[in-house]
């Protein structure tokens, strides 16, 4: 299918891009990798008259540190996510999550800043800038800001993005030493959005859970942080009794929408076996 008609805009900075969105208005759409944004310009669930293309802005792109952060450009691609040594060493749930999302063709274009900014509660990036505690960095006309990935996603393709701005880069804490991490994704076949996905960074002390973050892909309207099942593990050793209580207590919060990967019972009781599985990956990695 062809999409409708658009002008195409090709700012060579930020500022151009961000001045070029202010000047035409609700009409223009940001274009990443396209993985996204085609697709529904094809099936005409998108219409945009102008398409303001990043591809050319060299500082939207690479990894880079910032003190105790890892900056990431919102332009940067997965396959560059899975070859950075500073992600790597420092933030290697991101380059392994990576490797789980979608296949190599569109893991060569798609960009983690299109992933998050799409809104797609199937998209794996935002549970994982969730359980990473990520920040994202937004400019607008009026400058720039700062937004925690856990207030950034309002619902099914809704987020804090105003239309005049962009997501120009996401900062991660590097992980502590001893950190534990795991991304667990529940799919049909290689290439496949989640059926359901559990993102899990912990640390333990004492034989006991120290600390823990834990966010959902693809089993709420939007990515999903199990805040309940991480007070359940608090404190505790990871045994099955409480592996079984933080499950309970993230199955409990899930509302996924039925589709052809399963109905909702299925889901939610795949989004409790995927939470226990990167609890226990997690766990391992902690020494
Ligand atoms: C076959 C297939 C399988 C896939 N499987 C998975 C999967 O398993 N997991 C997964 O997470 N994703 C998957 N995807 C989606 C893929 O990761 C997309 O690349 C991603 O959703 C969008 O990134 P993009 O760079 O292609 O953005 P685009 O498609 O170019 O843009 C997406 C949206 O974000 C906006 N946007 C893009 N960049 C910015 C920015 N910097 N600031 C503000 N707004 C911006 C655009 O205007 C548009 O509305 C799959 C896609 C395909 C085609």
């Amino acid at each position: 299918m062809i999409p409708p008609a658009f002008d195409y805009h090709v700012p060579k900075s930020v500022g151009e891009a961000v001045a070029l969105l202010g000047r035409l208005g609700p009409d223009a759409k940001l274009l990443a990798g396209g993985h996204s944004l085609l697709p529904m310009m094809k099936l005409r669930f998108a219409q945009p008259a102008h398409l303001v293309d990043l591809n050319r802005i060299p500082e939207l792109r690479g990894v880079c540190e910032d003190g105790g952060e890892i900056v990431i450009g919102a332009m940067t691609v997965e396959n560059d996510l899975i070859a950075s040594p500073i992600l790597q060493a420092k933030v290697p749930l991101l380059p392994e999550a990576a490797r789980l999302i979608a296949d190599p063709q569109v893991r060569n274009r798609g960009t983690i800043g299109g992933d998050i900014a799409h809104g797609d509660p199937a998209n794996d990036h935002p549970a994982l800038s969730i359980a990473l505690d990520a920040t994202f960095e937004l400019e607008g006309p009026k400058g720039r800001r700062r937004v925690k990935a856990e207030a950034f996603f309002h619902g099914t393709y809704m987020t804090e993005l105003a239309e005049d701005e962009i997501l120009v880069a996401i900062r991660v804490p590097a992980f502590a030493p001893k950190t534990g991490w795991a991304y667990e994704k529940l799919k049909r076949k290689t290439g496949d959005w989640a059926t359901a996905g559990a993102a899990v960074v912990m640390g333990m002390s004492g034989g006991t859970v120290s600390r823990v973050r834990i966010a959902f892909t693809n089993v709420a309207p939007a990515a999903l942080r199990a805040t309940a099942a991480e007070q359940a593990l608090l404190g505790k050793p990871l045994d099955a009794a409480t592996l079984d209580a933080a499950a309970q207590a993230a199955m409990a919060v899930c509302d996924p929408a039925e589709d052809l990967r399963g109905d909702r019972e299925y889901k939610t009781a795949m989004a409790g076996q995927m939470v226990k599985r990167a609890l226990l990956k997690a766990a391992s990695r902690c020494a």
